[in-house]
């Protein structure tokens, strides 16, 4: 395995050095961008287990936590990615909700919904892409299985839990060796691990460590057949997540049940946060009531802290409950507490960072960053391939700090 990280950080030191020395002026033209997302990677995965790839990225390109955007959910996130919008900006306000603009509800599992492109505001980064004549390909981003304003990108595909990750990595690899006038110049990838494993085994299980070492052993293939590639040396990657992972317990759950009659409220969206659709001559009732509710935190709509840039959508409900850390919180008749992992919490806690990681011509060298925001990850995206961004929450400066 040793020889293995030499090999790989020699590989990425050497060629990406030669690509430093020989850039050509018009660099940004032939440029490539790759992203993947590992879902629910958290920050410190790779303290805790044998991660020699991401180890290697972090030598030759930069490494930092990934600040969520509130709420630290997967759908919310990574359209928050694609658009460089907070979800308060781009629509998708939770992984489940009630949009009264189309009087329709979204939920993840969906099919409908999740291809219903109403729900989809701003204009995502493979949007702004093909716009300008910049091909992008897509397997499975939030977002990419929907013509939002009515585009797509070149290559994109349905979810299908049932294609293996090293099928994902084979086909992004097989875009990049299409001949020039088919190649993608944006290619983003997902894989729905560590998630699923962090939620059901909880983060601090064996399973969840045999997990992230798996992915890592997926990302050397990756890599090992990247850099065969002629192209490996004008390719920009990075390998990023969505939200960490907490750990919650029997003794902290909350069922609103105990507090709350149902018949007040018009919609329930339970879980991490809960969105709560009060009837409106109830919120102040429930308001009262759920303020001596003990491990969560209650907000009016209008009063929810500024630094969760949320509050303002026309689709939040008019009372947002935030469970604390360790806390699961259910509205259910009949419900059951126990252990188990989550996300959804307030995203600046240590537990729900991400991972960010990135190598190429582009980036530093060898830094270890201050966290940064994810709804930068488009305006870096349009900055490393010459793309004029459509109006977006990043900011110059958080992205500056990256590059070279
Ligand atoms: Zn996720």
């Amino acid at each position: 395995m040793k020889n293995i990280i030499i090999f790989v950080c020699l590989a990425f030191c050497a060629i990406f050095h030669f690509s430093c020395a020989n850039s050509p002026k018009n660099a940004k033209a032939d440029r490539y961008v790759v992203v993947l997302s590992l879902d629910g990677f958290r920050s410190d995965y790779p303290e805790m287990a044998h991660t020699p790839t991401l180890d290697s990225l972090a030598r030759v390109g930069v490494r930092a936590d990934f600040r969520p955007c509130f709420p630290s959910v997967t759908f919310s996130n990574h359209y928050a990615m694609a658009t460089g919008l907070h979800p308060d900006h781009h629509g998708l306000i939770n992984n489940y909700f009630y949009a009264e603009d189309l009087d329709k509800i979204y939920t993840i599992g969906n099919r409908e919904a999740v291809s219903n492109p109403d729900f989809y505001g701003g204009e995502p980064i493979w949007n702004t892409a093909e716009r300008q004549g910049v091909k992008a390909a897509n397997f499975y981003w939030v977002g990419s299985e929907t013509p939002v304003n009515g585009r797509q990108p070149s290559i994109w595909k349905p979810f299908a839990s049932s294609v293996s990750f090293r099928n994902r990595a084979d086909s992004v690899l097989a875009w990049l060796r299409l001949p020039l006038e088919e190649r993608p110049r944006l290619l983003m990838w997902y894989i729905e691990e560590p998630d699923a494993i962090g939620h059901s085994a909880t983060p601090d299980s064996s399973a969840t460590i045999r997990m992230v070492e798996e992915l890592d052993q997926l990302l050397n293939y990756f890599f090992t057949e990247a850099r065969q590639l002629d192209i490996f040396d004008r390719i920009d990657f990075m390998v990023l997540s969505d939200h960490g992972m907490g750990t919650y317990y029997p003794e902290n759950y909350v069922n609103l049940n105990d507090y709350l009659p149902r018949d007040s409220f018009d919609y329930v969206f339970d879980g991490v946060p809960t969105l709560l659709y009060t009837k409106e001559s109830y919120r102040e009732t429930a308001y009262e009531i759920l303020q001596h509710v003990p491990n969560i935190e209650v907000y009016k709509k209008e009063e929810i802290p500024a630094k969760y840039h949320y509050g303002t959508h026309p689709r939040i409900s008019n009372l947002v409950v935030i469970p604390k850390i360790g806390t699961y919180v259910q509205f259910r008749a009949n419900s059951s507490p126990r252990l188990g992992g989550a996300h959804g919490y307030d995203n600046y806690v240590p537990t729900m960072q991400a991972i960010f990681y990135a190598a190429g011509p582009s980036f530093k060298s060898g830094e270890r960053l201050p966290a940064i925001a994810n709804v930068n990850l488009y305006l870096l995206i349009c900055k490393l391939l010459d793309l004029q961004p459509a109006p977006n929450d990043g900011t110059e400066e958080e992205v500056a700090g990256l590059l070279k």
